[in-house]
């Protein structure tokens, strides 16, 4: 079905597409500018529905064997592997990225279905014989139920790949609500897992916005709620589920740092941060948005990032020989220069301005070019604010510790990085950096799927990381047996057990 002429994009609920929708909102191709296709926005009827087909899916999925579970993620594997390609182009066609970083975010989600594919061994619990004398004990590690998914725009493919291969693995069933301004990877990756094997129920995706996102974390028969997305969404979503009994990992937004050292190599370190700042445009929760140079590295290196941002080459993700492409929407491109225009009013030193790019044949297109900005202080909007686009600012410290202190005062705590030739420094900004992730010489340290991945301060809310083994645990929750098999009857005891 078609709504005024443009394909749709349908909720995916109990193993079908579910066209009938309470509202609209429109898709948009970055490049062009153009409304792309129209995707159904869920109000709490239609996330009722969803949530009730994945509490009633649970009840067998959570009693499958693990052999059975894993199959199914196993067949999942290989269906992801081989439509990697097409999934890759959905993501540029409707976030705007180059197709090969679209490629890098569809195999890093990859790689959480192929740790998920251990479910058997992940989930094990411990055992003790004769913890007393005839008394064994073992944990068992158990599902909770109808688990939601909330992600963001920017990561369409990997951030839900985060969560749901390994909340399925452990038993789960799950409702994902992707974000409206990029849906369809969603539908692909529904249509694999009900490929592999999936039974109807188990995984649902609702599209929608603030309202369908409420509905979730309101609803009686949600267990558990993972989001990743900005920092106020993440606290309203956090005090929300939490105040309806619900377990919760919500991850926020950044300003990740990279301090430069005076010993560090200048031309290395501004490769790094010049991928790291304007890859994907900006729009990635570990990009380093803020340099802080320390000492003599300053001059040299805002001259090495001019260079390479005047250099970058800016055009449509799908096309050949594109470094960057344009931002996700509109909206987004007038946020971004609104922030360069109040940075040059700051009086910061604009470097590389990125406003009124055009791009060939794509004029209407959302670009914003790779702008950096010099000599910032903290007290400036470009430094305060996640931007979230292009937009590299440099500060300046005299010392090691006044860089640190100056990381460690922000708000923000996802990731950090430093750039040094010496090991003593790396080591003691590792130490005691506050940030959930560390990067020595690496600008992203995004962790492998078999780490955890977070953030610190109000870039997490709630306890545990997601993916690795943080990820097991809060899919799971913990039980522990104790046994015994007497021969007699031992008489009765009104002291507190000793386990003797
Ligand atoms: P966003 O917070 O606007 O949206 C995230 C999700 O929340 C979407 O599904 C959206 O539909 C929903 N949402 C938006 N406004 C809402 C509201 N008022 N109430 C309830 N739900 C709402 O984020 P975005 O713009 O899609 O993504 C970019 C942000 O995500 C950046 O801040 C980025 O740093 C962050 N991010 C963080 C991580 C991380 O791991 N910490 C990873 C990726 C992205």
């Amino acid at each position: 079905m078609t709504v005024t002429g443009l394909e749709t994009v349908a909720h995916w609920i109990g193993g079908e597409r579910v066209e009938a929708s309470e509202a609209w909102g429109e898709v948009t191709d970055p490049a062009t500018g153009a409304v792309a296709r129209r995707v159904a926005l869920a109000g709490a009827g239609e996330v009722d529905r969803a949530v009730e087909a994945a509490a009633a899916a649970f009840e067998r999925w959570s009693r499958e064997s693990l052999t059975r579970r894993s199959n199914v993620l196993f067949g999942f594997r290989e269906r992801l592997a081989a439509r990697a390609g097409d999934l890759a182009g959905i993501v540029t066609a409707e976030h705007g990225k180059t197709t090969d970083d679209a490629r890098g975010e569809v195999q890093r989600g990859l790689e959480v279905v192929e740790f998920a594919c251990g479910l058997a061994h992940l989930v094990k619990g411990e055992a003790s014989e004769a913890v007393a004398t005839g008394v064994d004990s073992r944990s068992l590690r158990q599902p909770l139920g109808v688990c939601a998914g909330i992600t963001p725009f920017n990561f369409p493919a990997m951030v839900p790949l985060w969560m749901f291969p390994l909340a399925l693995a452990c038993g789960n069933s799950f409702v994902l609500k992707p974000s409206e301004k990029d849906p369809s990877a969603s539908m692909l990756l529904a249509e694999l897992l009900a490929d592999a094997g999936l039974p109807d129920g188990v995984f649902n995706v609702v599209h929608g916005e603030r309202d369908a996102v409420d509905a979730l974390l309101t609803h009686p028969r949600v267990d558990a709620v993972s989001f990743v997305g900005s920092t106020p969404v993440a606290r309203h979503v956090y005090e929300t589920a939490t105040a309806h009994g619900k377990r919760v990992q919500a991850l926020g937004g950044a300003k990740n740092h990279a301090v430069v050292m005076p010993d560090a190599d200048v031309e290395i370190a501004a490769d790094a941060i010049a991928s790291a700042g304007y890859g994907s445009a900006g729009q990635r929760c570990m990009a380093i948005s803020a340099v802080v140079a320390v000492g003599a590295a300053g001059d040299a290196l805002a001259e090495a990032l001019a260079e390479r941002a005047r250099a970058v080459r800016v055009g449509p993700g799908a096309e050949e020989g594109s470094e960057m492409g344009p931002l996700v929407t509109g909206a987004a491109r007038d946020r971004v220069t609104g922030y360069i225009e109040q940075g040059e009013r700051e009086g910061a030193a604009l470097l590389a301005d990125g406003r009124g790019m055009s791009v060939d044949g794509h004029e209407d297109g959302f670009w914003v070019g790779p702008t950096l900005f010099d000599r910032v202080s903290e007290d400036m909007a470009v430094y305060r604010d996640e931007i979230f686009g292009p937009v590299l600012v440099m500060l300046r410290a005299e010392t090691f510790d006044e860089a640190l202190d100056l990381v460690n005062r922000n708000p923000y705590g996802n990731g950090a990085a430093i750039f040094t030739a010496d090991g003593r420094t790396a080591r003691e900004f590792e130490s005691r950096v506050q940030v959930g992730m560390v990067g020595i010489n690496v600008p992203i340290p995004v962790p492998m799927a078999y780490y955890s991945f977070g953030g610190w301060k109000q870039s997490l809310f709630g306890d545990l990381h997601v993916h690795g083994r943080e990820g097991v645990l809060f899919y799971t929750r913990g039980k522990v047996v104790t046994e015994r098999w007497p021969e007699q009857a031992l008489g009765a005891e009104y002291g507190f057990p000793a386990h003797r």
